[in-house]
C-alpha cells in the first residue's frame, strides 16, 4: 500500500514535470526536453502495469531532472530503492543529492538521513554514525531521528554507554519521555554494562549499573534478577529474596526462574523451614505448576518422599506439567517391583526427552519460541518481549 502511493506520487510528479516543461517550454529546446519527460512518463508507467518497480524507478530517476522542485520525489525514490533492496543505488541518489551545489538546509539534513540509513542498510556503520553525529552536533530538526538511528548503532556495536547517552538525550525530548520501548532498551543497556561488571566481579559497581536500569524501567525484571544475583554474592541474603520477590509481585509468569535463587538464599541463611513457608503461601495465592514442584521437592528432601508423593497426587492434576510427572514417576518408582521399575523407567526417559524438546519461552511480539531466555528478541530485535511458557503447556 505505502508502495502503491508513492508509485503514484512518482506519476504525478513525473506528470507535473512534464506540464511544467510543456507550459513553460518557450523554445524548441525545452520543448524537446518536455517531448523526454513525456516518454519516459509513459516507458515508466508501462513498467508499473507490467510489474516491473525497479525498471520503473530507474526509469524515472532518470528522467526527474535534479533540481529544487523534485529534491523531495528524489528523496523518495531513493526511500523506495533502499526498501527494494537496492541499496547501492540508493546510495548514488541520496550522494547525488548531497553533491548538488545549494541544497537546502532542510533538504541537506533530510538527504543524510536517508543516506545514514542506506549506509546501516549496508552495514556501513563508521560512515552512517558519522553522518548521524553531523545532523546531531548541528541541532537540527532531525536530531531526533538522528539519536534513534545511533541507539540502532551502539546497540548492534555493543557499545553500551553511546547507546545510554543517546537514550537520555532522546528522553530529554517531551515527544519521547514516556516512550516504553525507548526506556525499556535503556534499561536493558544499563543491565548489559552490569553484566559485564560482574563478569569481571566488579560487584558494586555491577550494583549501580543495574539501579541505574530502574531510572528507565522502574519494572525492570532483568534489572531485579541481576540485582538479586549481585546482593547474593555480596552476602546480603534478606536484600536479594526481597528483590526476587518483587519479580513475582510485577511478573508472576517469572516464579519459575525465582525459585532456584530463592532457596539458595534461604539455604545460606539456614532457613530452609522459611522457604517451605513461603513456597506454601505463593501456591496459596495461585496454584502454579513450578511451586508445586519445588513445594514437592521441599517436602522430599525436609520431610520425606511418601509426603512429597502425596502431595503431587492430590495436586498435578490442577496443574499438570511434564517436570511434575517426571517428578511423580521418580518418587513411585521405588514402591514398584522390578518387572513395573523397568517400564517406569523408560516412560520417565521418554517424558524428560518430551521435555528437552519444549520451548521454555515465546516472544510475545513476534512469537518466536526458545529453549533459553533472551531479552533481546533474536527473531524480532524487541527488549524485554519473551516471556515464559507456562510449563502446564503439555
Ligand atoms: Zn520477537
Amino acid at each position: 500500500m505505502e508502495n502503491l502511493s508513492l508509485y503514484l506520487l512518482l506519476l504525478v510528479a513525473m506528470g507535473c514535470g512534464w506540464g511544467l516543461a510543456l507550459f513553460t517550454g518557450r523554445n524548441r529546446r525545452r520543448l524537446r526536453h518536455s517531448r523526454d519527460i513525456f516518454d519516459d512518463y509513459f516507458v515508466g508507467l508501462n513498467y508499473l502495469l507490467n510489474d516491473e518497480p525497479d525498471e520503473a524507478i530507474d526509469t524515472f530517476i532518470k528522467a526527474l531532472e535534479l533540481n529544487s522542485e523534485t529534491v523531495e520525489t528524489h528523496l523518495a525514490l531513493g526511500a523506495l530503492l533502499r526498501r527494494r533492496g537496492k541499496v547501492d543505488n540508493a546510495i548514488k541518489v541520496h550522494q547525488a543529492l548531497l553533491a548538488r551545489p545549494g541544497l537546502e538546509s532542510n533538504f541537506t539534513d533530510a538527504t543524510r538521513l536517508q543516506l545514514a540509513i542506506d549506509y546501516i542498510s549496508a552495514g556501513l556503520l563508521d560512515r552512517a554514525e558519522r553522518l548521524l553525529n553531523e545532523i546531531l552536533n548541528e541541532c537540527s530538526p532531525m536530531k531526533w531521528d538522528a539519536l534513534r538511528h545511533l541507539i540502532d548503532i551502539y546497540q548492534t556495536e555493543k557499545e553500551w554507554e553511546s547507546a545510554i547517552s543517546c537514550s537520555n538525550q532522546l528522553l530529554a525530548n517531551s515527544a519521547y519521555k514516556r516512550d516504553p520501548e525507548i526506556r525499556v532498551a535503556a534499561a536493558n543497556f544499563c543491565c548489559e554494562l552490569a553484566d559485564q561488571l560482574l563478569v569481571r566481579e566488579q560487584l558494586n559497581k555491577a550494583k549501580e549499573h543495574a539501579r541505574m536500569s530502574f531510572t528507565f524501567d522502574r519494572k525492570s525484571i532483568r534489572a531485579s534478577l541481576l540485582l538479586a544475583r549481585i546482593e547474593q554474592l555480596l552476602g546480603n541474603y534478606k536484600a536479594a529474596i526481597k528483590e526476587l520477590i518483587r519479580i513475582r509481585k510485577n511478573y508472576p509468569e517469572f516464579t519459575g526462574a525465582i525459585l532456584q535463587q530463592l532457596e539458595l538464599c534461604y539455604a545460606r541463611m539456614d532457613a530452609s523451614a522459611d522457604f517451605g513457608k513461603l513456597l506454601a503461601d505463593f501456591f496459596a495465592q495461585s496454584p502454579d505448576s513450578n511451586v508445586l514442584l519445588a513445594l514437592a521437592r521441599h517436602k522430599k528432601k525436609f520431610t520425606d518422599s511418601a509426603e512429597a508423593l502425596s502431595f503431587l497426587r492430590e495436586h498435578i492434576q490442577q496443574t499438570p506439567s511434564l517436570p511434575a510427572i517426571v517428578e511423580t514417576l521418580g518418587l513411585q518408582l521405588p514402591s514398584t517391583d522390578s518387572e513395573i521399575q523397568v517400564n517406569f523407567s523408560l516412560l520417565q526417559q521418554a517424558v524428560k526427552q518430551l521435555q528437552q524438546r519444549k520451548a521454555a519461552y515465546q516472544c510475545h511480539h513476534c512469537g518466536y519460541e526458545s529453549k533459553t531466555l533472551y531479552w533481546l528478541c533474536p527473531s524480532c530485535q524487541k527488549w524485554d518481549k519473551i516471556r515464559p511458557l507456562p510449563a502446564t503447556r503439555l
